[in-house]
């Protein structure tokens, strides 16, 4: 019998041995997150809702600067300070949007800027 005969003992040690091997691989391929790519879940929406009281047209660039140096966001970080409980708030007179005492324009009730000051009773 010669060196280079394939017997039908060793086709069937090599094929178990390949076989062995191929699912170690996809084992470990799989157990490394290459398998199957995971579905991602679809982005949230990359803007906020919109300010039903941040239309600022027909302010003048003093009034944004204003609000701008003075940090106001149209929703409080804190909610235990908003504009509707701060000292220094003009509620509205229809409608959601007031204003406020340190600058022009319309004023989030939700809102806050870093002068907030507890409205007093
Ligand atoms: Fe809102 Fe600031 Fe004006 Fe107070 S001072 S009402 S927190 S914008």
């Amino acid at each position: 019998m010669s060196d280079n005969k394939i017997t039908r003992k060793s086709f069937l040690r090599n094929m178990s041995v390949l076989g062995a091997t191929a699912f170690g691989a996809s084992t470990l391929i799989t157990a490394c997150g290459g398998g199957e790519p995971e579905t991602q879940p679809a982005p949230e929406a990359a803007t906020a809702p919109a300010d039903p009281c941040g239309d600022t047209t027909g302010l003048s660039e003093s009034d944004l600067n204003m609000r701008r140096n003075l940090q106001y966001v149209h929703e409080t970080p804190n909610p235990e300070q908003r504009c509707d409980n701060c000292q220094l708030w003009i509620a509205p007179e229809n409608g959601e949007c007031g204003g406020c005492s340190l600058f022009r324009g319309p004023v989030n009730p939700n809102g806050w800027c870093n002068s907030w000051v507890a409205m007093q009773s």
